[in-house]
């Protein structure tokens, strides 16, 4: 009987929701466990990373990778699955993008450690001890990874063929991408696998949007009375939806929740926020300072809504990411 491909599927700097979501392809997983041989995958399965070292280079036909890369074993493990495989696919967002993680590169390994060690009023650590990366104890030596000054996406780490974003991404576009893998039917390497379409296309209430849009202040979704139908961002919520690729099945929209962008940006665009930011600009009707003014501050939380999943791939995240691998 002809070998089966040979499949890793692991965890990085990931919350595990990704994995999930290959758990969540319900029956189906059936018929991609009778279809191929698993040979990591540390949430569900116990396989030793000797075992992983011990295989031929590209022994593995697909290693499918989430989580962004934050310090060296996660690093590490990237590198060595790497060198394993054929293909490699960088699944959700955090691997595509950084992910929520991301987020943490406005901050540096001091200003998060001394929070997370010291200052955070639930902290009790009088000896004020911080992780080293190596420690003596009783005779033995105890190492830990070290974290990283910046959280990479998995390709500013090693070299990546496909992408599948989301946060998590959805089922049926985890089953495509390991059909197509399986079947040879591959797109040019590089490219995303989901619709090359923003998500307002597909969205249900983009039938109901204003033909112009005019918004004089924003307000959250729980300052409004929540109407299953209307356009977020018609009534002034901020919704990611013109800067973000679809894909994701309308999940959060159907929920009365709008995009925060975990699919990334449209194809062609490096960011969504700067993307998303100039959208904004272009439906803002105010005109005096004061009213611009005001207009920007009832944005509660710009930072978080222009790079929630997505810092670490943006311009800005790019030239911190360069500048933190030349150090
Ligand atoms: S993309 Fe979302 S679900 Fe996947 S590891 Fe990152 S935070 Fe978790
Ligand atoms: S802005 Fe949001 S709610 Fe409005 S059509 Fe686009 S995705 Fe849908």
């Amino acid at each position: 009987m002809a070998e089966k491909p040979k499949v890793a599927i692991c965890g990085l700097g990931a919350c595990a929701g990704c994995d999930e979501a290959v758990i969540d392809l319900n029956e189906a997983i059936l018929q991609v466990a009778d279809a191929v041989d698993i040979v990591l995958w540390p949430l569900a399965m116990d396989f030793k990373y000797s075992r992983i070292q011990a295989m031929q280079d590209g022994e593995i036909a697909l290693s499918i990778l989430s989580g962004s890369v934050r310090n060296s074993d996660h690093q590490d493990m990237a590198e060595l699955l790497r060198k394993k495989s054929q293909l490699v696919l960088a699944m959700g967002a955090c691997a595509c993008f950084g992910g929520t993680p991301g987020l943490a590169n406005f901050r540096g390994k001091d200003d998060i450690f001394n929070w997370v060690y010291r200052d955070a009023p639930t902290v009790v650590n009088p000896s004020g001890s911080f992780p080293q990366t190596e420690t003596v104890l009783n005779g033995h030596k105890l190492t830990l990874p070290s974290f990283f000054e910046h959280v990479f996406t998995l390709d500013q780490v090693i070299d990546v063929d496909y992408y599948l974003p989301g946060c998590p991404p959805p089922p049926d576009l985890i089953g495509n991408a390991i059909n197509a893998v399986l079947d040879g039917d591959l797109p040019p390497k590089g490219s995303t696998l989901a619709p090359r379409k923003a998500l307002c296309d597909t969205c249900p209430r983009n039938q109901h949007k204003p033909n112009r849009m005019e918004i004089r202040s924003f307000r959250r979704i729980h300052e409004v009375e929540a109407d299953p139908d209307a356009c977020f961002l018609a009534a002034g919520i901020i919704c990611l939806g013109p800067a973000t690729r679809t894909g994701c099945g309308e999940t959060c929209i159907r929920i009365n929740i709008p995009c925060r962008g975990c699919f990334g940006p449209v194809p062609g665009v490096v960011g969504s926020g700067p993307k998303f930011l100039s959208t904004l600009a272009s439906l803002l009707v105010v005109e005096r300072d004061d009213e611009i003014k005001d207009a920007i501050d009832s944005i509660d939380d710009p930072v978080g809504y222009l790079y929630r999943f997505a810092q670490p791939s943006s311009i800005l995240g790019r030239r911190s990411a360069k500048k933190s691998m030349e150090e």
